[in-house]
């Protein structure tokens, strides 16, 4: 049996029988630094330094010991993470924690070069077409596709966040970028209380409509790979969230246990739309096709660059 499979028939026993609050899934937001300024975004506006490379060795180690076993880079932009007096940068830190964890995966808004990276995973925040993508995240849309398609990367995914000016053209989205990406994860807009980003965020009602275009869109055989099961239960966010399964860690060093708002902004679970939270949630409920779908993303293993 797996490494993989036998860690988590130990994680469930010891969290749903011994009812320990163990997390499972790890965010380390390595930086605020980002080279955009996208109109929905709360982090590039904090400022914090960026930790060194031994203060990141040590959340890394710390959220290992905690329980964790998939760990996420996130920013910011995590591309431009550097350690200049060590000379390391963010592949040394996805090298250090491919060793301990057993997926290490990036988030990036993918204007730098995507080649060479050695997680087992990156994202790409795809949030509209050329137009759309200029109104929330500037005139990159062009360089970001390029960098999509030129990626050496196996398990490159696109994250789209479903917004009031990019819930249109979501089928033309899906359509277009389908070609050149293994998958496709969607979340809904969480308003995080500046000015702009509440006139983006979609209200729970009209929810389902767009669910239902993606649902569609994944029957057609177009590669979304939220589960059914996860789609339909953020129509009307009836799940069971299991937050304690993640910690989040800041550029601070501070790290917390609990859903991604939780010391990033207030939590109003009505409004909730983080598709992967409900993901986790119903793998640990058992829906297998929750299970598939964390198997699909995580087992691949992309060879150290
Ligand atoms: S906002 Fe969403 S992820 Fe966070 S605790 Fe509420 S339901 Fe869970």
């Amino acid at each position: 049996m797996s490494n993989w499979v036998i860690y988590f028939f130990k994680y469930y026993i010891e969290t749903k029988i011994n009812k320990k609050r163990k997390p499972i899934l790890a965010g380390y937001k390595i930086t605020y630094n980002c080279n955009l300024q996208c109109v929905h975004c709360p982090y590039w506006r904090r400022v914090y330094p960026d930790p060194s490379y031994k203060e990141a060795i040590d959340i890394i180690k710390k959220m290992h010991e905690m329980g964790a076993r998939i760990l996420i880079f996130e920013g910011g932009e995590p591309l431009l993470w550097k350690d200049k007096d060590e000379n390391k940068n963010i592949r040394d830190l996805i090298l250090f924690a491919k060793k301990l964890f057993f997926s290490v995966g990036i988030t990036t808004n993918g204007t730098i070069k995507l080649v060479d990276i050695p997680s087992d995973v990156i994202w790409v925040s795809f949030d509209g077409l050329k137009e759309t993508y200029k109104k929330i995240r500037g005139d990159f849309f062009d360089r970001i596709i390029e960098n999509i398609k030129n990626s050496n990367h196996k398990n490159l995914l696109v994250n789209i966040t479903i917004n009031r000016i990019n819930e249109n053209e979501l089928e033309e989205m899906v359509k277009f970028i389908s070609p050149f990406v293994k998958g496709i994860t969607i979340q809904f807009h969480y308003p995080y209380g500046i000015k702009e980003d509440d006139e983006l965020f979609i209200p729970l009602h009209e929810r389902p409509a767009i669910i239902d275009k993606l649902i569609n869109l994944k029957k057609q055989g177009y590669p979304i790979s939220d589960s059914y099961s996860t789609l339909n239960a953020m129509k009307d966010n009836s799940w069971i969230c299991h937050d304690w399964m993640l910690i989040n860690a800041n550029p601070d060093g501070t790290i917390t246990q609990g859903c991604y708002l939780k010391s990033r902004g207030e939590i109003l679970c009505d409004m909730c739309g983080f598709a992967a939270h409900v993901e986790i949630s119903k793998a640990y409920d058992l829906s297998l096709s929750s299970i598939n779908v964390g198997r699909k993303i995580f087992k691949y293993r992309q060879i150290d660059a």
